[in-house]
């Protein structure tokens, strides 16, 4: 096995929740009384583009919520989606030691709507652990397609049999197995501790 001197990781359902999933959506529409077969309808049209960092927050609420009157406000609507952001301390503790120890290069690799990644950014000070962040609203591609991947490698001049790539999603794993990246479905932070031990990474 080569060595590694890699490794990529998913933020969300790894090392915090997920930023706005269909958990915290459910959430919203019974916290906001929404209709939640029009929410979703309007979110699965208007989310891909949000992601990909082509429109902005506002554009995604005018498209979900505020094309008609509401009877509660844009600010109370983004403060209840910002604070659905919570920290796995678990895995967190993984990565912060990984990133740490000076022996590996550390990225992102993350689907993320611009103002949720940084808002994650900065709430959880992912840049303490985190040398780079290929996130989808940067990179304007998301996972699973190779795209994000093929960037990742491409910025960072890694080889891809030198990379470990993490992530809650089996989906996700399949693009970059298939450029040549060792791959972890991540599951718990003791799962997650022993797989890198496989990969000689020691935590
Ligand atoms: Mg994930």
């Amino acid at each position: 096995m080569p060595g590694i001197t890699t490794l990529f990781w998913d933020i969300g359902g790894v090392v915090l929740t997920n930023g706005w999933d269909r958990h915290s959506r459910r959430a919203a529409a019974t916290a906001f009384n929404l209709d939640w077969e029009e929410f979703q309808d309007r979110h699965d049209l208007a989310f891909p583009a949000f992601d990909a960092g082509h429109t902005s927050l506002d554009e995604y609420l005018d498209r979900t919520l505020f094309y008609r009157h509401r009877p509660f406000t844009r600010e109370e609507f983004k403060a209840f989606m910002l604070a659905e952001s919570k920290e796995f301390p678990e895995s967190r503790a993984v990565l912060r030691s990984v990133a740490h120890c000076g022996k590996y290069f550390v990225g992102a690799i993350n689907n993320e709507p611009l103002e949720l990644n940084q808002h994650r950014i900065e709430t959880f000070k992912l840049r303490e652990d985190f040398q780079v962040f290929f996130s989808s609203c940067y990179v304007h591609a998301r996972k699973p397609e190779e795209l994000i991947f093929r960037v990742a490698l491409a910025v960072t001049q890694r080889p891809a049999a030198q990379c470990v790539f993490i992530d809650d999603r089996p989906m996700n794993l399949e693009s970059p197995r298939r450029l040549g990246m060792q791959v972890i479905h991540f599951q718990n932070a003791e799962q997650l501790r022993s797989e890198l031990k496989t990969h000689g990474i020691e935590v």
